[in-house]
């Protein structure tokens, strides 16, 4: 039992601090992002997945927009070979990049 990483999947920073928060995935993929991704990168994809909420207008009570959601955080988390998305184009993490606008960080 370690608090730290080996290498992070996204950032491939070794020994990096482990995630301490609350992780709303499904059980398998919650085990790799606790296991292999830092807690810098999970803190990035709970901006991102706040984007991906509002892009796609996901509703965390719908089943197929959960998925929809944790395939995103896969891409995002670098848990996810990249030719594995080449069938959902639309919903795709480089299209949410390039729709979103950072907003004012007064907030
Ligand atoms: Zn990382």
């Amino acid at each position: 039992m370690t608090d730290n990483v080996g290498r992070c999947a996204r950032c491939g920073a070794e020994n990096a601090p482990k995630i301490s928060g609350w992780v709303g995935f499904s059980a398998d993929l919650k085990a790799r992002v606790l296991s292999e991704v830092c807690a810098a990168c999970w803190e990035a994809w709970k901006a991102t997945q706040l984007m991906a909420l509002n892009e796609y207008r996901l509703n965390l009570g719908r089943e197929d927009h959960r998925a929809i959601l944790e395939d995103l955080g896969a891409e995002f988390l670098g848990l996810k070979s990249p030719e594995t998305n080449a069938d959902n184009d639309e919903l795709s993490l480089n299209h949410l990049q390039q729709q979103w606008k950072p907003v004012d960080e007064d907030g």
